[in-house]
């Protein structure tokens, strides 16, 4: 029998482009956690023969947000099921309601997880713009270049060959949007665990290797 019980819960939190599902990639690869994201964990309970299945289903596919309850269930549901597998899971792009707060301190309570660390990843709005400016993506993987790596400065994708091109949302007006979009969506989740003290500030402008080495140290505290 496996006996793995889940101790940590850390969330990232971060605007498009501060690099957080990167660093949350690195963490569970380092530490094998689960990687949660809620919406593949909709997206997989939508493929079941259940009516609440089709009815997530028919909700997704009209490109509306899935309501709180059900939300709420699958969330708690999908964590139950990671709980006996995994030591750690990474939250990613949950909780972004002070709803859905609640709905993890539920599975806190009712997985007993002693840790709960939330992380927000800071970029500087304008240094954020022209790093995104200069990006590259690959048009059939969608793997991302920077300025500098393997096969940027010859716009041919070194993993599969595919060709590199610069999205049209990665210009100056596009970065700014998602970013103002994000900040203003997630403020209230933010304040809410800054004023409990929880909110752990990480500068997210460093090199990737920096930010990991400073998400792991705030770990072991
Ligand atoms: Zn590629």
């Amino acid at each position: 029998m496996n006996s793995v019980k889940l101790q940590k819960l850390i969330l990232l939190m971060g605007p498009p482009g501060s690099g957080k599902g990167t660093q949350s990639d690195l963490l569970a690869d380092k530490f094998n956690y689960a990687h949660f994201s809620m919406g593949n964990a909709l997206r997989d309970f939508a493929k079941g023969d259940t009516e609440m299945a089709h009815r997530i289903k028919q909700t997704i596919d009209a490109g509306i947000i899935v309501n709180d309850e059900d939300a709420r269930m699958i969330f708690l549901e999908e964590i139950g099921k990671l709980s006996n597998k995994f030591e750690g899971i990474i939250l990613d792009g949950f909780p972004r309601t002070l709803g859905q707060m609640a709905d993890v301190d539920e599975a806190i309570k009712r997985y007993e997880i002693k840790s709960y660390k939330v992380f927000f990843l800071g970029v500087d709005r304008e240094k954020l713009i022209d790093r995104l400016g200069k990006r590259k993506t690959c048009s059939v993987c969608k793997r991302i270049f920077l300025p500098g790596v393997f096969g940027y400065d010859t716009d041919t994708c070194s993993f599969c060959g595919g060709r590199l091109e610069i999205r049209d949302d990665d210009n100056a007006e596009g970065v700014a949007k998602r970013f103002d979009e994000y900040i203003k969506k997630t403020a209230d989740v933010k304040n809410a665990y800054e004023s409990k003290g929880m909110l752990i500030k990480i500068n997210g402008d460093q090199p990737i290797e920096k930010v990991h080495e400073d998400i792991i140290k705030s770990l072991k505290e």
